[in-house]
């Protein structure tokens, strides 16, 4: 694999050449809520030297801070050094799995097991059926409520789609996206059919390597990878679009010449021209949350403000911060408390501005924010993938 996203002539891999500076500080959402230095990208950095010079011990409590990062990579973004923070932290997450303890190995593996086994895959989707049956309802439990939204938007690819011809586009869902966001694979196919767009969607590509690239599982998440990008290049599609920013993410940034691009990105392109009688009147308050992924999927958020502007009566709002929700790398299962004291800022001005809906195309953050609205009872928000927002809304 190749990186993609170096715009240095040079990357720094050994830890020594952090300058220690403290720049990126300010910028880290796990410095941020808890302003302790082993939070932070340079703590990191000197645990990560720290145990590759056999100084510290792999250690649960030297470990939780190399698992408590969520890869948002803001820290990258302001180092001046340009340290190659993603290679170190995964390299790191990856060398000291072994030491990691047992319940974190676990979760780990029963995550990527359940997300990239077709056979395990439909099981959930079973499971989340039931326990979305009244019976288990009448529990009322938190978890019966996360799982109704589950349910709810975990409808079957239930549109009819041609035979691979010449200029299909093949839709890429992602491992979690394909368990919990079909709708947004059916409002795609929609909206390129209404531009006479072939679309298929592709069944035979489990992940994109991401999931387990980022855990600690570089080797497995490599191969799924090479299989992803085979099947992308393989000439049976024009193109290929994902809807899951963060898949978008991983394959721009490690491969180059892949047949590939962001669906965001792209139908947003295609509904460039749209104007506002091509849309239903829509009077609500709407924001637009703009996840850590969106950057390297190369997806325009000014393009996104244009089109959802086209739509009349809408009124649209952008969070104030731009930190990570904090849902990125499985944080989300691992260190829900870090998630949840992330992404409450963003929950606060959700509820003082009375959003009903929330926009994001990344995945990991669409759990993180249903699961810190369903905490705090507010009923009336949907969180929506920004595809389907704006196919439900074409005339
Ligand atoms: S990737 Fe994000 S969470 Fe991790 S150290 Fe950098 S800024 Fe902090
Ligand atoms: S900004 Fe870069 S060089 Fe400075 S402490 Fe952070 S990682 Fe190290």
């Amino acid at each position: 694999m190749r990186m993609k996203y170096t715009d240095t002539s040079y990357k720094m891999l050994d830890p020594d050449n952090c300058a220690m500076c403290g720049m990126c500080l300010t910028y880290c959402p796990t410095y941020r809520i808890s302003n302790n230095e082993s939070e932070s990208p340079r703590g990191r950095i000197s645990i990560i030297h720290g145990l590759n010079e056999s100084m510290l011990e792999p250690s649960e409590s030297a470990l939780k801070h190399i698992n408590s990062c969520t890869l948002c990579m803001a820290c990258e973004k302001s180092c001046p050094a340009k340290v190659d923070f993603y290679t170190l932290m995964t390299d790191a997450r990856d060398k000291y799995f072994k030491d990691q303890n047992v319940f974190f190995k676990i979760k780990t593996n029963l995550i990527s097991m359940f997300l990239t086994n077709n056979f395990l895959k439909k099981i959930s989707s079973t499971l989340i059926y039931f326990l979305n049956k009244k019976i288990f309802k009448s529990l009322n439990s938190r978890i019966f409520i996360f799982m109704n939204y589950v349910q709810k938007y975990n409808k079957h690819y239930d549109l009819d789609t041609p035979e691979i011809e010449n200029d299909t586009i093949g839709i890429f869902t992602g491992c979690a996206s394909d368990l919990f966001q079909k709708d947004v694979a059916n409002s795609c196919i929609r909206i390129l059919k209404k531009h006479k767009i072939n679309s298929k969607i592709i069944k035979n590509v489990k992940c994109c390597g991401s999931l387990d690239y980022n855990s600690g599982k570089i080797k497995s998440g490599v191969t799924h990878s090479k299989s992803a990008i085979k099947e992308f290049n393989s000439k049976k599609y024009k193109k290929v679009i994902g809807y899951a920013s963060g898949c978008s993410s991983f394959i721009n940034k490690y491969e180059e010449n892949v047949n590939y691009q962001d669906a965001t990105a792209y139908i947003l392109d295609l509904l460039s021209n749209k104007k506002q009688n091509d849309y239903k009147i829509t009077k609500s308050n709407v924001c637009i949350h703009k996840p850590c992924t969106s950057r390297t999927a190369e997806i325009d958020f000014n393009k996104l403000l244009k089109s959802l502007n086209s739509i009349p009566g809408i009124n649209i709002f952008v969070f104030e911060d731009n930190y990570c929700c904090g849902a990125g790398a499985q944080n989300l299962i691992h260190n829900k408390k870090n998630s949840r004291d992330m992404i409450e800022s963003k929950i606060k001005f959700i509820k003082s501005n009375n959003i009903e809906y929330l926009l994001t195309c990344n995945i990991g953050c669409s759990l993180n924010f249903i699961d810190s609205i369903n905490l705090n009872n507010y009923n009336n928000i949907q969180v929506k993938h920004p595809i389907t927002f704006l196919n439900d809304r074409l005339v």
